[in-house]
């Protein structure tokens, strides 16, 4: 971790719980960072969509932003179930993913879509958080990297900045397995893709985040890498105490 870029901790909390679960989970995080001697690093939470309103009025005046799991590519229009950025901007959020692994998947979404999910939520003032990943069979044949790359090209709309995208590496095997790569290939990984961004974004100042199977007991050896710039937590985030034992491992 270079603490030139402040480390991002953030949740995605998925398809998991209701409003009274996320509402309670907020006001917990929020109280530990007013509690004092919180740790040094900014704090995101990515409630289901219908628990937005309530988690945003649970951290109210805390540091701790919200975010959607994803959006649609356009502004409004025939799109029945689907969730424009600038709705969850006015819902309060400051942060969006878009291109997670398991929308990938789920819904097919390739990496075009994805960028034009990005440059929406940059048009609704939001910062995408764009997730690149290989698949196991990727990462036996050798083609980590260059899958990694070819998402970086794709997935990530011209005009991109520093200040309004943030990266998250979750390799597909990692996620929700309890296996992660060797810090090694993390640390290579993201230099990698520190690397390729697109030259309107100021490499130096991208905040990279790592995610896949993130817990409070492999938190540090990851977040102490010098590429790593804070983590993008699934299941571990659904639990208050871990999420918090993560954030601690950025001192
Ligand atoms: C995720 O789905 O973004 C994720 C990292 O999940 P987990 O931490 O549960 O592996």
């Amino acid at each position: 971790m270079d603490h030139a870029r402040r480390p991002l901790i953030a949740g995605n909390w998925k398809m998991n719980g209701l409003a009274a679960d996320a509402e309670a989970r907020g006001r917990d995080l929020a109280g530990r960072t007013r509690a004092g001697d919180a740790p040094p690093c900014d704090w995101l939470v990515c409630p289901p969509a219908t628990a937005i309103p309530v988690v945003v009025a649970a951290v109210a005046g805390a540091p701790v932003a919200v975010g959607g799991q994803d959006c649609h590519a356009a502004a409004s229009g025939a799109h029945t179930g689907d969730i424009a950025a600038r709705m969850l901007a006015d819902a309060g959020c400051g942060y969006v993913i878009v291109g997670h692994s398991e929308r990938r998947a789920d819904h097919g979404e390739d990496d075009a879509a994805i960028a034009a999910k990005a440059a929406a939520a940059h048009a609704a003032g939001l910062v995408a958080i764009v997730c690149v990943g290989e698949t196991e069979a990727e990462r036996d044949a050798g083609r980590a990297h260059a899958v990694v790359a070819r998402q970086i090209a794709g997935s990530i709309p011209a005009g991109a900045t520093a200040a309004n995208t943030v990266v998250a590496y979750e390799p597909v095997w990692a996620i929700g397995t309890g296996r992660t790569p060797t810090v090694d290939d993390v640390q290579a990984m993201h230099a990698h893709i520190r690397g390729c961004v697109p030259p309107s974004i100021d490499a130096a100042a991208l905040r990279i985040l790592y995610g896949g199977s993130v817990k409070p007991g492999n938190a540090a050896a990851l977040l102490r890498l010098p590429d790593v710039d804070g983590a993008l937590v699934g299941g571990a985030s659904l639990v208050v105490d871990d999420f918090w034992a993560i954030g601690e491992a950025t001192r």
